[in-house]
């Protein structure tokens, strides 16, 4: 694949992976989700997290410019961002 995805570290187990209520929620519906500014286009687009929980894939809605975000140890605590 030419145009691979930027790559983004995310923290986010604290926040509502190892939290037994909130795998609650998800199934309500609530899933988690990042605020993705996509600078190309000028469009936000909310960012659900992958059925697995390991990471978001974001696309821009017009171009189609993807960017992947990971959640692991060590990341950002960030949930809005912007993929130039
Ligand atoms: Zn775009």
């Amino acid at each position: 694949m030419k145009s691979d995805p930027r790559d983004y570290q995310l923290d986010i187990r604290s926040a509502d992976i190892d939290v037994p209520h909130l795998q609650a929620q998800r199934a309500e519906g609530k899933r988690p989700y990042l605020r993705v500014l996509f600078a190309c286009c000028s469009v936000y687009q909310r960012v659900y997290r992958s059925g697995d929980g390991k990471r978001y894939d974001a696309r821009c809605p017009k171009c189609g410019k993807s960017a992947r975000f990971m959640v692991g140890e060590g990341g950002s605590d960030e949930r809005e961002f912007v993929v130039e």
